[in-house]
């Protein structure tokens, strides 16, 4: 089978020829229809953050495919059914976080494409219990940016505790935000999306985006003022100018939700603002098992877009740096070629 694979930090990817992997005791080997290219990915292949992965690794968290082989003791899965393996590719199942229902935070989480092989690659392993199935009906190029894409903002959006009537900042209408924006728009939300391309902000409109700022032209903070404010911003650009510009445009009681993580970030929290607004700065990661079944469930019935382009996994090096330019509208999804 073929596979991308990261050889070192911050060189291109290599196409390789590799066996099969065999699923040890409670996982599963995946054929993989389609995997999509998360900025994450990016930041696994430079070695960008300070916990890093284990070159030789093949990325990808937003592998969707069929289950083509079961290891010992998966009895809830069957041979030819469809599955998404999320980037909590494992968690412990015991401790605190994973038995309040904070699985996303345990200590001893497992996560694919970084910290064991992910979905850049023909066949992929998952472990059962984390492969999500994916509805009836749902195609594996639109799961495959609900995957993490999806999950994430959605997920944020609960963090955020989003209420009808309520304005949120999308900031960053890529592939993460125009999910945000439509997940914001089911919760009842008023949104105003922030970008800085036109393609961006047009497509944030046609998503139904209620307010959309240039931040080229127009300054964040105070637009948002104009409208008294956001209850909520979500995070998604990957700069951290942009978390202090839409921190800026917080109502009292507004809530920051930190999502994009780039390679060297810090902002300044004004500690009189804070303190005097009532505002909070909140880190939201990924999300759990049962965030992603919701994510399908809501795509399943109707109410969520994903845009995307499919390109062959050769294009991998040519695909990270069209991301890294900005030329992708929302998200690019490697066809594997499995469903082919
Ligand atoms: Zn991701
Ligand atoms: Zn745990």
């Amino acid at each position: 089978m073929k596979a991308a694979v990261v050889q070192a930090f911050g060189e291109p990817l290599v196409i390789e020829e590799r066996p099969d992997p065999e699923p040890g005791p409670g996982q599963v080997r995946i054929r993989v229809e389609a995997c999509g290219l998360c900025h994450t990915d990016i930041h696994a292949a430079h070695g960008d953050w300070p916990v890093k992965p284990n070159p030789p690794f093949v990325p990808g968290h937003e592998g969707v495919g069929l289950v083509e082989k079961l290891g010992e003791g998966v009895t809830h899965l069957t041979v030819g059914q469809r599955v998404a393996v999320p980037w909590l590719g494992k968690a412990c199942g015991r401790c605190e976080h994973c038995l309040s229902g904070w699985e996303t935070l345990c200590e001893q989480q497992i996560n694919t494409g970084y910290g064991c092989d992910g979905g850049y690659a023909e066949k992929m392993l998952a472990w059962a219990d984390f492969a999500q199935r994916v509805p009836e009906g749902v195609t594996a190029f639109d799961a495959a940016p609900l995957t993490c894409a999806g999950v994430t903002t959605y997920k944020a959006l609960k963090v955020a505790d989003v209420k009808p009537t309520q304005l949120v900042a999308i900031s960053g209408v890529g592939g993460l935000g125009h999910l945000a924006l439509q997940y914001a728009k089911i919760a009842g939300a008023t949104v105003a999306a922030i970008d800085v391309t036109d393609d961006k902000l047009e497509l944030a409109t046609e998503l139904g985006a209620d307010i959309v700022i240039d931040a080229r032209k127009q300054d964040v903070g105070a637009e948002l003022k104009r409208h008294g404010g956001a209850h909520a911003a979500i995070a998604l650009a990957v700069n951290p100018a942009a978390f202090e510009a839409v921190n800026s445009g917080l109502r009292r009681g507004g809530k920051l939700v930190m999502v994009a993580m780039p390679a060297h970030g810090t902002i300044q929290v004004p500690i009189f603002d804070t303190v005097l607004n009532g505002t909070s700065v909140i880190g939201s990661i990924v999300g759990t098992r049962q965030d992603l079944a919701e994510v399908f469930q809501l795509h399943a019935a109707g109410r969520t877009k994903v845009i995307y382009e499919t390109r062959p996994l050769v294009s991998v090096n040519d695909s990270i740096d069209a991301v890294l330019r900005a030329e992708i509208q929302a998200r690019i999804v490697f066809d594997l070629g499995a469903g082919s």
